[in-house]
């Protein structure tokens, strides 16, 4: 059985403050599930993609400790990019499973995933219960991924037009959470939706 508990889908584009939101719901007791973080693992030295990973695509695509080197992944994508279908081939279903695992395991009236591209990704829109999206401007975010990254503009601004927009977003979600302003802003947002969601999962779970 995958929905053991009652599940809102964390999305927002990079640098909209998903990590910021979801460790204010993780404060107030509720699970959170990263499918980010997993992807993380599964990559990481020994992660259980990795076997799956060198198979498909050679050891070349793996570090010296034998995490996924990101550089040759990438040169490998842009050399041939179906690659990239066949990389998600092997990580998506990993992810899916560990954070379903992850939710089979939350004793919590409800959990919160968080998926970056939930809005993109059209099976995990059916899989969760309701939808929190973390919105601030175009131009909040390319200064945000900035000064974390050191990325530089141009590279944000081709990987926030590879994501949904923003109206996109916001035409999806059930619940919007400001986060333009103060980080000090977002606390109360966060607390307000933490009680909706302990009545919505007693009332509906
Ligand atoms: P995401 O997980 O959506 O990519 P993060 O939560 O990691 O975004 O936030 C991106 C960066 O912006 C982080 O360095 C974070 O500390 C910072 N940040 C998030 N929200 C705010 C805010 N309201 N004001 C200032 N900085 C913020």
């Amino acid at each position: 059985m995958y929905v053991v508990t009652w599940v809102v889908g964390l999305t927002g584009g990079i640098g909209s403050g998903k990590s910021a939101a979801a460790d204010l719901f993780a404060a107030h007791g509720a699970a959170v599930i990263d499918t980010d973080a997993i992807a993380h693992d599964l990559t990481k030295p020994g992660g259980g993609a990795m076997p799956l990973i060198r198979a498909g695509f050679g050891d070349g695509v793996a570090a010296a400790d034998g995490a996924l080197d990101r550089a040759a992944m990438r040169a490998v994508v842009f050399a041939d990019p179906p690659a990239r279908k066949r990389l998600e081939a092997i990580l998506h279903p990993l992810i899916r499973e560990e954070s379903e695992r992850q939710l089979a395991a939350a004793a919590t009236p409800y959990a919160i995933l968080v998926v970056p591209l939930l809005i993109e990704a059209g099976d995990y829109r059916k899989r969760v219960n309701r939808i929190a999206v973390v919105d601030c401007a175009e131009a909040t975010q390319i200064a945000r991924v900035m000064s974390r990254s050191g990325l530089a503009r141009p590279e944000i601004e081709r990987i926030l037009a590879a994501q949904a927009t923003r109206a996109q977003r916001l035409a999806a979600a059930d619940d919007v959470i400001d986060n333009d302003g103060e980080l000090a802003a977002l606390a109360p947002q966060i607390e307000r939706l933490h009680g909706n969601y302990l009545a919505l999962a007693q009332r509906l779970g």
